[in-house]
């Protein structure tokens, strides 16, 4: 399961900042650095009684110059919808309501997303006075807060983590693929999704027994079962703004958590961003599947090294992950799009792959013998043998005389040589090293 993401959306002024930075601690997850962007950070991750979520601060969406407040009010409370499942409402308890708030509260409420109103600035609680007129804006009881002074806060957390999601990845078996599409805004994924939906022999269903919002597309084909990973925003979104770009990044984290295939999607104009290279890194590191798609390819034009060039320049910019299929393909053309439920297949039967330890083992002595361990101040390396112990993804449990004598290179040499035998396409695979007298 995911963390659940909290979105804190409000006026200027009414104390977002110093609320997210009280609740956030000193957990940076993230600094941001682009130029012109007034946070610091967007997001963070954050604890409350054992339970973690992401916490984001959507003030760090810019107002363009001729914007007034509540058009950017608005487009905070957009980013929230799309991307929160909680969103904390601030305002200003000294101020009372006003009519920004209002609007605002409107479209809150009919997102039907979880909203809780807090008021902020309640300093000393002889003014809870004020906090009756809040009732108004119709999000419920407000909790009072005093960010600055650290008042009500725990209330507040109380209310934030009651509200969280259920637990729902159970949902699906072990038989479902669950895959994840991810990709800057634009560069294709709704496009994609909807046309291998489209496709001759794809069954799409409802989500069977989900309780969360119906955020996934589960459909069969091919005598497979998959499941695209948290479509709503990808789907439904009809319009996207540039500055809230990195806002996308925190719910592609979290579908990726979810799934066991990242679909990762590139514009063949751009090319793999830093923000790709983030999300990609990320997929790697929790040991989930990837394709790495190359979208649009009907937009330029090409001669017989094109292909090449593409492919090694996505290569480059992703060393760690040379497991990874690559290739181009169009959304609007279907060029190759019925590659990829085939591919997600195939990387799904090797992230299930289980290796004999007797065959495992030849590979490894025979790797060994033709190039052995170097020695380390007079002492060698020893493998003893190696095991397979769990799938998805694979790992390995490599026996050794002594872990400080390997050097990371020699694992990297040892993966090599397994991938050289059995391949393990799409899928990272994992090693830990034991000592064993
Ligand atoms: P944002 O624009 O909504 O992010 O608001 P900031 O966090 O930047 O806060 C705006 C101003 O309100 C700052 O001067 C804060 O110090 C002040 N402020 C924030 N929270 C409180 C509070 O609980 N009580 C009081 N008195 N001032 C606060
Ligand atoms: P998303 O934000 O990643 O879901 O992107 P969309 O699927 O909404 O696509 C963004 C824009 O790119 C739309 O105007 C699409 O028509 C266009 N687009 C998507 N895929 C292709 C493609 O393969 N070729 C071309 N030429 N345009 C595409």
């Amino acid at each position: 399961m995911s963390r659940p993401i909290v979105a804190i959306v409000g006026r200027p002024n009414v104390g977002k900042s110093t609320l997210f930075n009280r609740i956030a601690g000193k957990r940076i997850a993230i600094t941001e650095d682009t130029p012109g962007v007034t946070r610091d950070r967007i997001y963070a991750e954050a604890e409350w009684l054992n339970k973690y979520f992401t916490l984001i601060d959507t003030g760090g969406i810019e107002p363009a110059s001729e914007d007034i407040i509540l058009k950017q009010m608005k487009r905070q409370a957009e980013v929230a919808i799309d991307t929160a499942d909680i969103i904390l409402f601030l305002v200003d308890g000294k101020n009372g309501v006003t009519s920004a708030d209002r609007d605002v509260a409107e479209m809150l409420r009919k997102s039907k997303k979880k909203v809780i109103l807090a008021c902020n600035k309640m300093d000393k609680f002889v003014d809870e006075g004020n906090i009756f007129e809040f009732y108004e804006l119709g999000i419920g009881d407000p909790v009072s807060i005093s960010s600055t002074e650290a008042l009500g806060l725990g209330d507040l957390l109380d209310v934030i983590i009651e509200n969280f999601p259920e637990e729902s990845d159970t949902e699906y078996n072990d038989e479902v693929i669950k895959v994840a599409v991810i990709g800057k805004p634009n560069v294709g994924k709704s496009s994609l999704i909807n046309r291998i939906l489209g496709q001759e022999r794809v069954i799409v269903s409802d989500i069977p027994g989900t309780t969360r919002d119906a955020i996934d597309t589960y459909f069969k084909s091919k005598d497979h079962e998959f499941v695209f990973i948290d479509t709503a925003g990808i789907r439904k979104r009809k319009k996207i703004y540039d500055n809230i770009e990195k806002y996308s990044v925190v719910r592609s984290f979290a579908a990726v958590e979810r799934a066991d295939i990242c679909l990762m999607i590139i514009d063949v104009n751009e090319g793999v961003t830093e923000q790709d290279t983030k999300i990609a890194g990320y997929a790697h590191d929790n040991g989930k599947g990837i394709i790495v798609l190359i979208n649009k390819w009907d937009l330029i034009e090409k001669d017989d090294k094109t292909y090449k060039t593409f492919i090694d320049d996505v290569r480059n910019k992703l060393p760690f992950m040379t497991y990874a299929p690559i290739f181009p393909i169009s959304a609007l053309t279907g060029q190759r799009v019925n590659k990829i439920l085939d591919e997600i297949i195939e990387i799904n039967n090797f992230r299930n792959m289980r290796i004999a330890t007797g065959v495992l083992n030849d590979v490894i002595n025979e790797a060994v013998l033709m190039n052995q361990p170097r020695t380390v101040k007079g002492k060698r390396l020893k493998i003893l043998y190696v095991s397979q112990v769990s799938v998805c993804p694979p790992k390995f449990v490599i026996f050794v005389n002594n872990k400080e004598l390997m050097h990371f290179s020699y694992v990297r040499y040892l993966e090599n040589k397994i991938r050289e035998n059995f391949l393990f396409k799409g899928t990272p695979v994992v090693f830990t090293l034991k000592n064993r007298g």
